[in-house]
């Protein structure tokens, strides 16, 4: 998968990026200021991040300059969200080197659109359109976001489909709930991981039978398993 880093502050935005990119099929990352930004980038190494101008700890322009000193992260391409139109932030980000930079407010689309042009000229293998993933009694179509279960449709919360997707798409896969949140919620496990419990047990009652699917593993976590 695709991994993206986002880094801004604004949790609106990052939650907003986070939907809309996670929708087109890529892994999405974030941190809310420079410094933790910037570590991320190099344990990460992400395919793309996305690099808001303003930020705490570390601004962006100071953070595009550490990435270009790095080896590890000289070559990762980088969009910066700038909120304003100031002209001079501009040049001195494509200086420095980022790849692109979109103004907020901006469209999802064209920030979409930009991203993956980006990640073709650099070479990277985009899948434009994901493929249902078929079991016996359970279909899940990433595309059209629907589920269904002995033939029947299932009305799944964004949450529940984006788990019960990223379990079925890592099948036999076992995976803890401190990871299942960063990867499904994005968001750290400080926050109760409780909720995967409920989000599985709710998911299990919605499926039905093919609520088996979903396995605990004791003492680990969950997994899909086709049978
Ligand atoms: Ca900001």
């Amino acid at each position: 998968m695709i991994k993206i880093l986002i880094i801004e502050d604004e949790r609106d935005i990052v939650q907003a990026l986070e939907y809309n990119l996670k929708k087109e099929g890529f892994e999405t990352h974030h941190s809310y200021d420079g410094i933790n930004g910037l570590k991320q980038a190099t344990e990460l190494i992400p395919d793309l991040v996305l690099l808001d101008l303003m930020l705490p700890g570390m601004d962006g322009i100071e953070l595009l300059k550490a990435l270009k000193h790095d080896r590890r992260t000289e070559n990762l391409p980088v969009i910066m969200l700038t909120a304003k139109a100031a002209e001079t932030d501009k040049v001195v980000g494509l200086e420095v080197g980022a790849d692109d930079y979109i103004t907020k407010p901006f469209s999802m689309r064209e920030l979409i659109a930009r991203i993956k042009a980006i990640l073709k000229r650099y070479g990277r293998k985009i899948k434009e359109t994901r493929s249902a993933l078929k079991f016996a009694d359970l279909e899940i179509d990433p595309e059209k976001h629907s589920v269904r279960a002995a033939g029947r449709s299932v009305e799944l919360t964004a949450k529940e489909f984006a788990l019960l997707l990223y379990l079925a798409e890592n099948k036999e896969r076992v995976f803890g709930r401190d990871r299942l949140l960063d990867s499904v919620w994005s968001i750290s496990s400080e926050v109760e991981t409780r909720t995967v419990d409920v989000h599985v047990r709710r998911l299990r009652e919605k499926l039905g039978r093919a609520g088996r699917h979903l396995k605990t593993v004791r003492g680990v976590g969950y997994k899909f398993s086709d049978v």
